[in-house]
């Protein structure tokens, strides 16, 4: 049994286990009302791709993998959705990459900002940025624009997972590598990535993990990697998966 007692077994266990975590997740005021209809969103999404990881996905969690490990300044941006998902998951992914966690919220409340940082602490981030908010992105309002100057601001590489479309655009502009988990490849966050992962987080971030750690100790042509990827081909192999869908046995 595990934490939603529920056997591993259970045909819809990732997915019941996703939405009690998001449901503790809102309870503990790290979730907003807001990221639970993200989150039914990416269940759809989710459900027409047969809640598995195409391998195109794969293959964009491993360029994103190779990408962060080049990085001079890589930094994961959390909200509130991933930190009642994958908040260990993130921990170790940032140690696997050398990359800064910073939280990063659309609805950004002091309170909301402080409960997602104790609780990325509690599993396990030593240093979490976000909550000084001295640097902004250009072309949003002064909220939404919020970031850390020596976060964020100064990546050369970010992660956003789950992103609001007008924030993945705008942090697009500024030249950054952005790489982009959503189960939406028709989302103006995934179109606007430079590397959209599309898939579900509770399988994405593991997955760029276990890449960076082969990575890290292989001989791999880096720059070859990233040089044979392309975006586009990835987010219509993804839209294609959802629009043709292959449900049996679900
Ligand atoms: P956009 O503004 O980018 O066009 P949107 O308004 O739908 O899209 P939101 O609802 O703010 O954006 O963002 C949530 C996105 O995250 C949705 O595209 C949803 O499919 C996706 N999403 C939700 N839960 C997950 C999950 N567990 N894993 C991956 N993606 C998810």
């Amino acid at each position: 049994m595990s934490e939603i007692e529920i056997p591993e077994s259970h045909p819809r266990y990732e997915s019941l286990l996703t939405r009690h975590r998001i449901e503790t997740g809102v309870e503990k005021g790290i979730t907003s009302q807001q990221g639970l209809i993200a989150q039914g969103r990416g269940e759809t999404f989710d459900y027409l791709l047969g809640e598995r990881t195409l391998s195109s996905a794969d293959e964009a969690a491993r360029v994103g993998a190779t990408h962060l490990l080049r990085a001079k300044r890589p930094v994961l941006s959390v909200n509130g959705n991933v930190a009642a998902l994958v908040p260990e998951e993130t921990v170790e992914l940032g140690e696997a990459v050398g990359a800064d966690i910073e939280v990063n919220l659309f609805n950004r409340t002091p309170e909301r900002m402080e409960a997602i940082a104790t609780h990325l602490r509690e599993h396990g981030a030593e240093s979490v940025k976000g909550l000084e908010a001295d640097a902004r992105i250009p072309g949003l309002d002064h909220e939404r624009a919020k970031v850390d100057a020596d976060g964020i601001h100064a990546a050369d590489v970010v992660l956003v997972p789950l992103e609001d479309g007008d924030r993945a655009e705008a942090l697009a502009a500024t030249g950054k590598t952005e790489i982009v988990v959503d189960l939406n490849p028709l989302s103006r966050s995934a179109q606007s990535a430079s590397v959209p992962i599309v898939d579900n987080i509770i399988r994405a971030i593991p997955n760029v993990t276990a890449h960076a750690r082969e990575l890290r100790d292989s001989s791999a042509d880096l720059e070859a990697i990233i040089e044979a990827f392309d975006p586009k081909a990835t987010l219509a192999d993804a839209e294609r998966a959802i629009r043709e869908g292959q449900l049996e046995g679900m």
